[in-house]
């Protein structure tokens, strides 16, 4: 932002105002009564609506004066600092986004600038209503739900699914109850100096880096890498625990916040209280307080998902990025940004310190640690007596396994050994469901989405096939939808949930439990599952991708793998680096305390370059040789790609702006970028939408985003036609 912005305006004086609505450029007002701060929250009027917005700057005054409006009113909430702004028009000009919608993610609180004062919460009570009706049970399994929690009247009612009306009724008998609590309270204080553990060695001159370059006072991204268990979050807690003692805040990204009950209780552990929370199973009202808290300085450390990134922080002394490598980090849809990048992009803006850390770091990170343009601080030995695992690939043409059926014979005698030694086992495979395919023994029709282009999975615990594309499901029918002939249809191919079938035959008296994410109605349900899991409450874990992030299951030696195949076969550029990450993480659960860990992996190409490296542990290896396969077809990270997804109703409408962009790519030779393309997108149509894909790669060090906004803009979307512009892809869906 240039200096001679003035930072107060006048009554009256003409004020740009970035607002939340889709509209292309910041509009202008005029300062109300009393002036405001450059940056302040205010309310606008916008055609016959309210709009929050954000005073960005000194009016354009390109418009009829005497229309121009004032502003409402200025929110009570402290402005926008400087350092934000710019985030917002740095993170939009990378992933060519509108300004208004960085500002829609930078505000996603509810009543944001209500005034404090007192509100109504409603918890559990103990009294008996006199009588019971669907609704009241609804209600008091709601509240029961929440633990001592208190919620809004509206977040209970719409939580139990009733009307406000039978949550009042059920306050006279004194089941729920009802209080007066102050909005938005300041979050108890953290003790730096409260919990810290011994470090090991190793772990303590990690710690003291992380720790000088804080005081350091500059900006540095720091790789922490080290295996599963090493103690990567006891050091990077001290980081923390250095922005503390600084009097600066902190920001803790996870990637499935679902699972952090076990993570947050260590952060309690370390600092003597509990950080702020935000994710998407935060409440509303909670949402406001983090919001307001972390603005006020009043939130010192916020654990959160992603797009706890843009969070109004005071005073931001350190971020670390937990598991930096992985995918969910990637925003998929609306505004499409990778959360590590835009971690580092922060960090870079505030002049302070970012740590990536991760057991298997994206190849992105490696090659910046590699260039020294991020430091790299190993942690090389688990902690305690814990070692990895062994790991040993299960040959899968020399098992003999009857069809249909997937835990080979060597596999189940892995299995028998763990639980007569009263161990856990774990079965891990990809792929959610009972079946991915249902198909038609009679004409050969596999059953698919009739919105998208995929085929439907059988779910067999809800009896519906599921759309894992776009969430369509029905019933699982009895004839053929194609050739009318009734039972015909047939399963093929496993998921978990036919997994577990097996498991149940082959293990009858196992205890076997179900980790997968679409089993649990809550976040809740699934925390205590997996509460009850590392207690020991199962002899056979099977799971999904979920079980691959970091908890503990203490009793756990063995992994099964029952696919390792699956993720090599897709067209990704990133296939290899997904299988060797999810491979390695899964093979970490095994053994995390004193009881040595075995990893076995079933696969049909045991001579497999990275079914090699992982049996190896040779990590620099997989790493140098997918790092020259890259450098040499100029790919991620040593050039650049965008994805280009056009869409729309009538395919051939979509092919046709497809082949123009194609044909007119002046502004992209410029750079020396090439496009690929128009071909159908590798999901080809979903919600009835046909989807057609363009990739444009650039050598690295372009202006790449400039070159692609001239050469999107010469075309003008009209109809249905919708174009979105992916900046280093990670799907390529
Ligand atoms: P990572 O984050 O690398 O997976 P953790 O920090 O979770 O590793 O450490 C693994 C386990 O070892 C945790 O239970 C942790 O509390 C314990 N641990 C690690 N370092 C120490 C230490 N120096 N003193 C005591 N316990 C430790
Ligand atoms: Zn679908």
């Amino acid at each position: 932002m240039p200096s001679k912005t003035p930072d107060f305006f006048d009554t009256g004086a003409l004020v740009g105002v970035l607002t939340t609505q889709p509209l292309d450029r910041v509009l202008d007002y005029r300062a109300p009564e009393g002036g405001c701060w450059l940056g302040a929250y205010v309310e606008v009027p916008l055609g016959p609506r309210k709009v929050l917005g954000v005073v960005w700057g000194p009016g354009r005054g390109d418009f009829d004066a005497s229309k121009i409006r004032a502003i409402n009113r200025v929110l009570d909430v402290a402005p926008m600092r400087e350092e934000m702004r710019l985030f917002i028009e740095k993170s939009a000009a990378y992933t060519l986004t509108p300004l208004t919608a960085m500002l829609r993610l930078a505000t996603r609180a509810p009543g944001l600038g209500d005034p404090p004062s007192m509100r109504k919460v409603y918890r559990l009570g103990d009294g008996e209503p006199p009588r019971m009706t669907d609704a009241r049970t609804r209600v008091l399994d709601a509240a029961r739900e929440m633990g001592g929690l208190s919620l809004t009247l509206k977040e209970l009612a719409e939580a139990a699914g009733v009307t406000s009306s039978v949550v009042k009724g059920l306050v006279k008998s004194g089941a729920i109850l009802e209080e007066d609590t102050p909005r938005d309270t300041a979050f108890a204080r953290l003790d730096a100096e409260y919990g810290g553990k011994e470090l090991t060695e190793d772990q303590a001159t990690a710690a003291e880096v992380l720790r000088e370059g804080q005081r350091s006072g500059r900006y540095e991204t720091v790789l922490l890498k080290g295996v599963t268990g090493s103690g990567k979050t006891e050091v990077y807690l001290e980081a923390v625990a250095e922005a503390l003692r600084q009097g600066r805040q902190a920001l803790v990204l996870l990637p499935e916040i679902a699972l952090s009950a076990e993570f947050l209780t260590r952060v309690e552990a370390r600092f003597g209280a509990r950080p702020a929370e935000w994710h998407s199973g935060v409440t509303m009202t909670e949402r406001r307080r983090v919001w307001r808290m972390v603005g006020e300085g009043k939130a010192q450390v916020v654990v959160g998902a992603r797009s706890a990134l843009f969070l109004p922080f005071q005073n931001l002394g350190v971020i670390v990025v937990d598991e930096e490598h992985d995918t969910s980090y990637k925003q998929e849809d609306g505004v499409l940004y990778n959360a590590r990048d835009m971690a580092v992009l922060r960090a870079s803006i505030l002049g302070t310190q970012v740590v990536l850390a991760s057991a298997t770091p994206a190849l992105e990170s490696w090659a910046n640690a590699d260039a020294g343009k991020y430091k790299r601080l190993v942690l090389t030995s688990r902690f305690g007596p814990a070692v990895m695992p062994q790991m040993r690939a299960l040959d899968m043409r020399g098992e003999d396994l009857p069809s249909g059926t997937w835990i080979s014979p060597s596999l189940q005698a892995a299995v028998r050994v763990r639980m007569q030694k009263g161990e856990q086992a774990l079965l891990f495979l990809n792929r959610r469901g009972y079946a991915p395919v249902t198909l038609c023994r009679a004409c050969g029709e596999q059953i698919a989405c009739d919105h998208c282009d995929a085929r439907m999975v059988e779910h067999r615990f809800l009896k519906r096939l599921i759309c894992h594309q776009c969430g369509e499901s029905k019933p699982v029918p009895e004839v053929c939808p194609s050739c009318q002939v009734e039972g015909k249809l047939a399963a093929v191919g496993p998921g978990v949930e036919r997994l577990a079938e097996e498991a149940t035959a082959k293990f009858p008296d196992a205890r076997i439990a179900v980790l997968s994410s679409d089993l649990f109605g809550t976040a809740r349900e699934l925390k205590a599952q997996i509460e009850t899991i590392a207690a020991g409450g199962a002899d056979i874990i099977i799971g999904t991708q979920l079980v691959a992030k970091g908890h503990n299951f203490p009793h756990l030696t063995l992994v099964g793998v029952i696919d390792a195949d699956l993720g090599l076969q897709g067209s990704d550029l990133r296939a290899a680096e997904r299988t060797f990450q999810l491979m390695r993480q899964v093979a970490g659960r095994a053994g995390r305390a004193e009881k040595p860990g075995q990893a076995l992996l079933q696969t049909f190409q045991p001579e497999h370059p990275v079914i090699r490296a992982i049996l190896a542990g040779d990590e620099e290896a997989f790493w140098k040789a997918e790092a020259d396969e890259r450098r040499l077809a100029g790919m991620p990270p040593y050039g650049r790609l965008a994805g280009i997804i056009l869409s729309g109703g009538d395919v051939a409408r979509v092919f046709d702006l497809g082949n123009f962009l194609a044909r007119n790519d002046a502004a992209l030779r410029r750079v020396d970028a090439v496009v690929w393309g128009p071909a159908p997108a590798p999901i080809a149509r979903v919600r009835g939408r046909h989807r057609v894909r363009l990739l444009v790669k650039a050598p690295k060090g372009v202006a790449l985003q400039g070159a692609l906004a001239d050469w999107a803009g010469q075309v003008k979307l009209t109809g249905d036609l919708r174009m979105a512009i992916d900046i280093d892809p990670q799907s390529f869906f």
